[in-house]
């Protein structure tokens, strides 16, 4: 997506034309590398077709559809020209804005200037700018237009007193998007303000995000500060975007037309009244816009000439979107809009000239408004009415088939944690009671977090201890404190403090930090719980089946494997975070499991099979039986593993193979020596740089590097490059968001454009070698240039640093490497594949999609198929191969993967022990078999009903 910055403009420059302005504008593109030199050609033509002047002194120049391919990364870079260039006509330009885009991405710069396009005066104002700030400030800080619609109004509450009008007009603000969550706690600190007549008015700027005006009236009518209440307005106010309305009100009040208001039956007689959104009665039609790219400058222009032909309003919307009808005869509104190709505009047009202008304009649209337009795919005319099944609890006797996440056998009570909203006043009864009611619930969650306290391990326990910490914070008291003062509720005043604190930490960007806000919140919601009575369903004493939607980031110090024997989840697969934090923690998991599953009562007997991806709800006695026998069975044999863990991993007819440990850093490395691993076959580099609040220099990676190879004491070190971008961005890293980032700009494909950054780790990785086994994998291949790239930089820099015992490989997650893998094993030392990744490009299946990601296996034979290409071409150099996705520790795969000739196997450092002992269970010779078997099959369940039975 396009933002500003005040990074991308170049102020004071000089062009003495158009075509001057557009040479420096692409060569500045083309230096910072977002464009090749023929873009300049793609500025030129799109110029010829049309001016992209867009009035106020700006224009945008940007490529045409046949240099999209000279763009390297979507980017703006602005130039201001204080002397004026003329872009044609004799319409000056102080500032261009030129744009490397591939698609449409320009719509929404269009949409983002708008605002400031409506200001009266831009053009001299941008030309007499002296910084990029202010330039900048001129562009984004245009006043946003006031929400005021029929959604804002709500006429004849049941309320009982101000403060629950207060209340109601908050939350209307809040549906329409115009405020945050606080916003209503912010009003009730507000001073009332009396318009007479029984008319009310607050207003607020605090937790705004645009501003908006609510107006509520109640049933019956009511006294406030011994005067009427009929009406309240709530205004969440930001700049002066109200101020149009709030004339137009004093005129109403000054007229003595109150009563029109507090009186009024229907929205549309307020609205009327105020000025503000069409009524809805007014002739109105709809069309599909067809334009290839939107409702760009060219034709939007077309429209706004062809509805000033009407004499009378005409307005347009976005069907399907929050914004407000805006002027059809205004350029810049209708830029605003961000209109695309397929999306329906609404027009709606005063009752006199409706019958006139609505079918030109309709007409015009549908002839492209001077563009050729390629018909719209044919819509089905039938409407589709998909009608949701309602969800009803498993009953007892039900298997419900999930996704094998964790192995192991788990029963026990379900312990369902679903987080309700909870509903709290908020003014308070007296300061004093309130902070009693406080006092009591602080001390209460102190109690309870004790006694987690007590009864976890250390680093648990350091959480629940920092929680504790954390509620006896004496800044956030006396926040509080302030605020009881002030007569609001106990919980109103807690659950404002906690939330900006929280806010605060967010707003630092830290990724540490942002894990305190959560923290903050956690623990800010125990305390509403306790101050609103609801009672969380306690804990069941015995250990239990913890059932969620999905398991966050926040939840994952919780889980003490002590108590919770099992997690089920009703989302994600078995790639996604709760089931790699259950297989680290050694919980059994079951994930994917379906909604119905938080429908449960608590404390229902459940018996879940990690292994085989089953739930039983309430399972009879001799299938409870038969499972904890297998569990027992289970526990041996990974005794029996644990007992040969510094084994070699040798089948019983003498294949060997090599199971490696996958880890996130330094910590914890001697563990996984004692866990039997024999090496270290994926070190995810990310989490390192994710613990640092910004990049972290040379040296302190040369350390965390050493470190593990250290720990490793000659084993060898399989280290992955920085593998970040898309869906898993560095908070101090600024990535432009991107519309499909699992496709987009991530792994080794963003590292090459950032060269510094992966220099500087390549170089602490060889300083840090010292003659150790040192193997460099580049993330997300998918071109041979890309690993050549990589390559090369290594080559470089060991120039520099001799390194002994080097070998350099690519991940094997894009299906092209796979299929590439015949060339890529010419030049590369080793593979390894990385099946999480693998598969979700593979089945086009989102790694982490709550509903289809539970058939994202990575036995699917389609990916069997590419893991089966890649060893063959490697073998054939004479390379070898690793896996080092979550398949390689799935107990069902194992065998597969030896089948397929696999060299190594790189799985979480608790499960190494286990799959070592699968090695050994087996014969090379019939898992060939099995695995050319498998290769055959035509779906995931079909391999795993194949293993089941061989
Ligand atoms: C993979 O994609 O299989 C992999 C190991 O990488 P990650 O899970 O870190 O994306
Ligand atoms: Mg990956």
């Amino acid at each position: 997506m396009l933002e500003l910055a005040k990074e991308q403009i170049a102020m004071g420059q000089s062009a003495a034309d158009k075509g001057q302005a557009l040479r420096l504008l692409a060569d500045c593109l083309v230096a910072d590398g977002l464009v090749a030199e023929g873009y300049l050609q793609g500025l030129q033509d799109r110029e010829e077709q049309g001016s992209t002047f867009l009035g106020q002194g700006i224009a945008i120049p940007h490529g045409t559809p046949q240099t999209r391919d000279q763009v390297f990364a979507t980017g703006v870079r602005l130039m201001q020209f204080p002397e004026g260039v003329d872009w044609g006509d004799g319409q000056m330009v102080y500032l261009a804005i030129a744009i490397a885009a591939r698609s449409d991405e320009h719509l929404r710069l269009l949409q983002l200037l708008t605002r400031a396009l409506g200001e009266t005066d831009l053009a001299q104002a941008l030309r007499r700018a002296r910084s990029a700030e202010a330039l900048l400030k001129l562009l984004q800080g245009a006043p946003q237009a006031l929400a005021l619609d029929a959604q804002l109004v709500s006429l004849n509450l049941p309320a009982d007193d101000f403060e629950e009008l207060a209340w109601r007009g908050a939350r209307l603000l809040q549906r329409a998007g115009c405020v945050e969550s606080g916003f209503a706690a912010m009003l009730q600190q507000a001073e009332p303000l009396p318009l007479g007549e029984g008319l009310w008015w607050l207003h607020s700027e605090r937790q705004v995000r645009q501003p908006g005006l609510a107006f509520i009236t109640p049933q019956q009518p009511l006294r406030y500060r011994d005067q009427p209440l009929n009406g309240l307005f709530c205004l969440a106010s930001l700049g002066a975007a109200h101020q149009a309305l709030l004339e137009r009100l004093c005129e109403v009040l000054i007229e003595g037309r109150g009563q029109m208001l507090y009186q009024a039956t229907s929205s549309r007689t307020v609205l009327e009244v105020l000025g503000g959104e069409v009524p809805a009665d007014w002739p109105s039609a709809r069309i599909v816009l067809a334009n290839a790219h939107g409702l760009h400058a060219r034709p939007a222009k077309v429209l706004a000439q062809l509805a000033k032909g009407f004499e009378g309003e005409i307005r347009i919307r976005l069907l399907d979107d929050s914004q407000p009808a805006v002027s059809v005869k205004s350029l810049s509104k209708l830029l605003g809009l961000g209109a695309r190709r397929g999306q329906t505009l609404e027009l709606i047009a005063e009752p006199n000239i409706a019958n006139d202008a609505l079918p030109v304009l309709l007409a015009a649209i549908a002839d492209g408004l001077g563009e050729t337009v390629e018909a719209l795919p044919e819509a089905s005319t039938e409407e589709v009415l998909v009608v949701a099944e309602p969800l009803s609890a498993p009953v007892p006797g039900s298997l419900i088939q999930g996704v094998p996440a964790a192995p192991g056998i788990a029963c026990g009570p379900a312990h369902i944690c679903v987080e309700r909203d909870i509903d709290y006043p908020l003014r308070g009864v007296s300061p004093s009671q309130e902070r009693e009611q406080l006092r009591a619930a602080l001390e209460t969650v102190n109690a309870e977090l004790q006694a987690l306290v007590q009864r976890s391990d250390k680093a648990i326990g350091e959480i629940f201890i920092t929680h504790q910490e954390m509620l006896a914070d004496p800044a956030l008291m006396d926040e509080v404190e302030q605020r009881l003062g002030q007569g609001e509720s106990a919980a109103a005043a807690w659950m404002s403090v906690i939330e900006a604190a929280a806010r605060q930490q967010e707003a630092l960007h830290d990724a540490l930090l942002a894990e305190r806000a959560a923290d903050l919140r956690d623990i800010g919601r125990r305390v509403l719980a306790q101050l609103c009575g609801v009672i969380d369903t306690p804990e069941p004493a015995e250990p239990y089946v913890l059932v969620m939607t999905e398991v966050g980031p926040s939840d994952v110090a919780r889980l003490d494997p002590q108590r919770v024997a099992g997690i089920v989840t009703a989302q994600g697969g078995a790639t996604a975070h709760s089931a790699i934090v259950a297989r680290a923690l050694g919980i059994p998991a079951v994930v994917g499991a379906g909604a119905a599953m938080l429908l449960l009562a608590p404390g229902t007997p459940l018996l879940l099979d990690g292994q085989r991806g089953r739930v039983s709800v309430a399972p009879a006695a001799d299938e409870l039986q038969r499972a904890l026998t297998e569990r027992d069975q289970r526990e041996q044999r990974l005794q029996q593993a644990w007992a040969s863990r510094h084994q070699p991993a040798v089948t019983r007819d003498g294949h060997a193979i090599e199971v490696f440990a996958n880890i996130g850093g330094s910590q914890g490395i001697d563990k996984v020596v004692e866990q039997g691993a024999e090496g270290v076959g994926l070190l995810r580099t990310e989490l390192i740089f994710m613990a640092h609040p910004q990049a972290p220099d040379v040296a302190t990676q040369e350390a965390e590097y050493r470190r593990v190879l250290d720990g490793l004491d000659g084993r060898p070190l399989v280290v992955r490059t920085l593998d970040v971008g898309g869906d898993k961005p560095l908070p101090y890293w600024p990535i432009a968001s991107e519309d499909n980032p699992f496709l987009g700009v991530r792994g080794v494909r963003l590292t090459l454009q950032r060269p510094q950054i992966m220099r500087d780790q390549l170089r602490a990785l060889l300083q840090a070698a010292d003659g150790r086994p040192l193997r460099i994998m580049f993330p997300m291949v998918g071109q041979i240039h890309e690993w050549r790239e990589a390559k090369a930089m290594v080559e470089q820099l060991r120039e520099e640093i001799p390194v002994a015992d080097l070998q350099l490989g690519i991940m094997v997650e894009v299906p092209s490497a796979a299929l590439l893998a015949p060339q890529l094993a010419r030049e590369v030392d080793f593979f390894s594949i990385g099946t999480n990744d693998l598969t979700q490009y593979t089945l086009a299946i989102d790694r982490g999609h709550p509903s289809l990601s539970a058939q994202a296996d990575g036995l699917h034979p389609a990916v069997l198929r590419l893991i089966d290409m890649t060893v063959r071409a490697a073998h054939a150099e004479g390379k070898w191969v690793g896996v080092c996705g979550e398949l390689a520790a799935d107990p069902q795969a194992v065998a597969i993967l030896l089948g397929l000739e696999v060299d190594e196997l790189s799985v979480a450092s608790r499960s190494v022990a286990e799959v070592k002992a699968l090695v050994r269970q087996r014969d090379y010779q019939t898992a060939r078999a099995l695995a050319l078997e498998a290769l055959q099959q035509d779906s995931a369940a079909a391999v795993r009903a194949l293993v089941e039975h061989y």
